[in-house]
């Protein structure tokens, strides 16, 4: 299975409404976070949303074996909006 665009594909996933962090509920509108891993049977999946405090811009320790990534976006109506990535960890690049 060919590895989509993470952007393209996280864009508009249902998300639940509470930081994995501090346990804040997002609103319509606020900044979010999340981290996302694919799975070649699955595709990318979100494993985590954070609220804009939470939220981190780097991964610091991927996987080895698994294509990670981290971004921003916006939470709309349960759905995440804007989504842009900041940062990703490939399994080839043995970090
Ligand atoms: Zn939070």
């Amino acid at each position: 299975m060919t590895v989509v665009e993470p952007a393209k594909a996280i864009q508009g996933t249902r998300v639940g409404r509470i930081c994995d962090r501090c346990n804040r509920g997002l609103c319509t509108g606020d900044a979010s976070c999340f981290y996302a891993t694919w799975y070649a049977d699955t595709g990318w999946y979100l494993r985590r949303l954070y609220c804009g405090d939470c939220g981190e811009s780097t991964i610091e320790s991927g996987t080895a074996d698994a294509d990670e990534v981290v971004g921003e976006a916006v939470f709309w109506n349960h759905q995440l909006a804007g989504v842009r990535i900041t940062d990703r960890s490939r399994p080839e690049d043995g970090e």
